[in-house]
């Protein structure tokens, strides 16, 4: 079975996008207790590593390590432990919630926008990103670069995600380094 209700968003959002394809080598960040590292795993990738502050009882076919994706030697440990640049980066990152909504919000953004600087490090070419975001807010910020830096980004509220929180998901794809670069 699953470790966690998350592990649904993920089945939705790649039921509907197709993201995850065999053979792909997939980052997920904020991985405890390890639902999307288990979907990424059962839908064929060929490498998955996750990562989370939090201790997470191992995943077969899977690489989960402790630590915080801030952590300025992450991006260059995560491309080793993977084998490679990765072809998707996941982040369901959520900080602990102090039950004040604009501070929750602000704080989960700072999160998605480091996970996007993040996935611009360790992304190879044409390259997918998911990342948990919260509706209005400093939102917006985000979407430039990931404009940007993507050929594609749309929004995503799975239905596994209860329909009073104001979390959805931002999905990126066609990774272009080469457009970052001109500007
Ligand atoms: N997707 C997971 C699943 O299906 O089991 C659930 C993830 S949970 C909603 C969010 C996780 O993000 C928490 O376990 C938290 O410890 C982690 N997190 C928050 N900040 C982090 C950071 N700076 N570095 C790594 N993980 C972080």
């Amino acid at each position: 079975g699953w470790r966690s209700r998350a592990a649904f968003k993920l089945i939705e959002i790649d039921d509907r996008l197709k993201l995850i394809k065999p053979g792909m080598k997939i980052i997920d960040l904020g991985a405890a207790p390890g639902g999307w590292t288990q979907v990424a795993v059962k839908r064929g990738a060929s490498a998955v590593v996750g990562l989370d502050l939090l201790p997470v009882d191992p995943v077969s076919d899977a690489t989960i390590i402790e630590g915080d994706f801030t952590d300025p030697e992450m991006p260059a440990r995560l491309i080793e432990l993977l084998g490679g640049p990765a072809d998707l980066v996941l982040s369901d990152m959520a900080p602990n919630t102090t039950g004040h909504a604009p501070t929750d919000h602000l704080r989960i953004m700072g999160l998605a926008e480091g996970a996007l600087d993040f996935a611009m490090q360790v992304l190879a070419p044409g390259g997918g990103f998911v990342a948990k975001v919260f509706q209005g807010g400093s939102e917006r910020q985000m979407l430039e670069p990931m404009k940007l830096a993507f050929s594609s980004v749309r929004h995503l509220k799975p239905p596994a995600s209860r329909k009073e929180s104001s979390e959805l998901y931002v999905v990126a794809t066609g990774f272009r380094p080469d457009r970052l670069k001109q500007d």
